[in-house]
């Protein structure tokens, strides 16, 4: 087995992977809030990930994921009152076109995936372990963690606690990277918000002891790699160590790993400039998902990438050149026999891949290693010094590589159409998907059922289903 280094933010160095359990690695993901669709610069991290526990498993590691769902905060909590639904309800959709997004890019389904208001008992239980230790107090119904009573705090983030006021606190969701307060680990209920009635008294929990109480309920009290945005690193991950290890006493996380940002065509993703991308939203332009995959992971995870329409169009092409050699590969006709030093390169060319993710998953180095061979072997096929038992052994080094980067197998019409963007099907964003419904219950209020069942049908030409509840409202979803 190669050695294989990460970098550890906590330890802020290249660090060899040792897991807790031999041959087997447990990590834990932060996963999607559930409130919207998730946008490219999430899924540059979700494709990230996914790159580590593919390389593990074809390094012959058990690899154990869980990713949690956030379908509980502020956002969700308003956004489900307005729309005059539960929040299970209000989550559902967002979370089934979550987990067809990243199915979309060939991301594997984490093997566990865990919805926070699942695990409230959980969260309870771990935030009685702290009251018990005299690390909360309560204000207003609200617990917090006093991070004064615990000494290790800022050593992810390496956050400066000098000029604190102990006691100083924030109570939303959203923070604010420059503060360092008490957090918040339960919310008691504000008039007409959804609550849940537990032992600690009437509330939610916060954001943060989510993350702690479900990654250790299935990963154990140490997991070996905890992953996530650069942007969580403070507070949020810093606020799960505070929380597990004052309540276990051993350490949360053996190696963390964070992604770096992504930003668009050189500038950042925002909504008020108008480059604010879904995955959806980029299907809908005409993209194509082994494409969008490969422009996220050819860049080092801890490199910014520059996400741009030059790149995504060679990223297009990189893949045909993949898929195109594979094919030549399988069809062509070779002289008999083998050229040793054909078998050489693809030697080299396998140490290399392996190498290069092996160094803190530089796809770079690795993809590097891959095109030099497709270069190199193609030369020889034109040379005619490319044999016939050189094909299968090719072939195999190409499934080799594929087993990590996943974009061999063309599967992007059937995926395209499956989400509604059929090239015959008009396409529809979200934003057009709700006007219409808006626009169609307006119709029917004025009784123009005609217009509405336009709208009905035109809906679902575009592979949109819609669903009247009894109380009046609608639902819809992607067939
Ligand atoms: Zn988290």
């Amino acid at each position: 087995m190669i050695e294989i280094r990460l970098y550890n933010t906590l330890a802020n160095r290249l660090e060899p992977l040792d897991p807790v359990h031999p041959g087997e690695v447990r990590i834990y993901t932060c996963g999607p809030t559930v409130y919207a669709s998730a946008h490219i610069g999430n899924f540059r991290t979700f494709v990230f990930q996914d790159i580590l526990r593919r390389f593990l498993r074809s390094q012959g590691y058990r690899v154990i994921q869980v990713m949690n769902v956030t379908d509980v905060d502020d956002r969700i909590i308003h956004s489900a009152a307005a729309a005059g639904i539960g929040i299970r309800e209000y989550t559902e959709k967002y979370i089934q076109a979550f987990l067809e997004d990243i199915d979309a890019l060939r991301i594997e389904t984490p093997e566990e995936v865990v919805r926070a208001t699942d695990h409230i008992e959980d969260m309870v239980a771990l935030i009685e372990r702290l009251q018990q230790k005299g690390l909360t107090y309560t204000s207003d119904g609200s617990i917090y963690f006093r991070i004064s009573k615990f000494p290790g705090y800022g050593k992810l983030s390496k956050i400066d606690l000098t000029g604190i006021q102990p006691g100083a606190r924030v109570d939303v969701d959203q923070y604010d990277k420059e503060n360092v307060r008490d957090f918040a680990l339960w919310k008691a209920p504000k008039p007409g918000e959804q609550f849940w009635e537990t032992r600690i008294g009437p509330g939610r929990p916060g954001w943060h002891i989510e993350c702690s109480a479900m990654s250790m309920k299935y990963l154990g009290d140490t997991l070996d790699i905890h992953t996530g945005g650069v942007d969580l690193a403070f507070p949020h991950h810093e606020n799960e160590i505070a929380q597990s290890e004052a309540a276990t006493g051993k350490p949360f996380v053996r190696m963390w790993l964070h992604a770096e940002h992504l930003i668009i065509e050189g500038q950042k993703m925002s909504k008020s400039l108008g480059n604010f991308y879904t995955l959806r939203d980029l299907f809908a332009k005409g993209h194509k998902p082994s494409a969008i995959r490969f422009l996220l992971l050819s860049v080092p995870y801890r490199r910014q990438l520059n996400f741009t329409e030059e790149g995504l169009s060679q990223a297009r092409h990189s893949v045909e050149r993949l898929r195109n050699f594979v094919a030549r590969l399988k069809a062509e006709q070779f002289p008999p026999g083998s050229n040793p030093e054909v078998r050489k390169l693809m030697e080299t060319a396998e140490k290399d891949f392996d190498l290069g993710l092996a160094n803190d998953l530089n796809t770079a180095v690795a993809l590097a290693a891959v095109f030099d061979l497709v270069r190199d072997m193609n030369t020889t096929m034109d040379g005619g010094t490319f044999l016939q038992q050189d094909a299968p052994r090719a072939i195999a080094a190409m499934e080799k590589f594929d087993e990590v980067l996943a974009l061999l197998t063309d599967q992007d019409t059937e995926t395209l159409a499956k989400l509604g963007f059929a090239p015959d099907r008009p396409r529809l964003l979200a934003q057009e998907i709700e006007a219409l419904v808006e626009e169609r219950n307006a119709a029917k209020k004025n009784r123009d059922f005609r217009r509405a069942d336009e709208i009905r049908q035109k809906l679902a030409d575009s592979g949109i289903l819609l669903e009247d509840t009894k109380d009046g409202t609608v639902r819809w979803k992607y067939k």
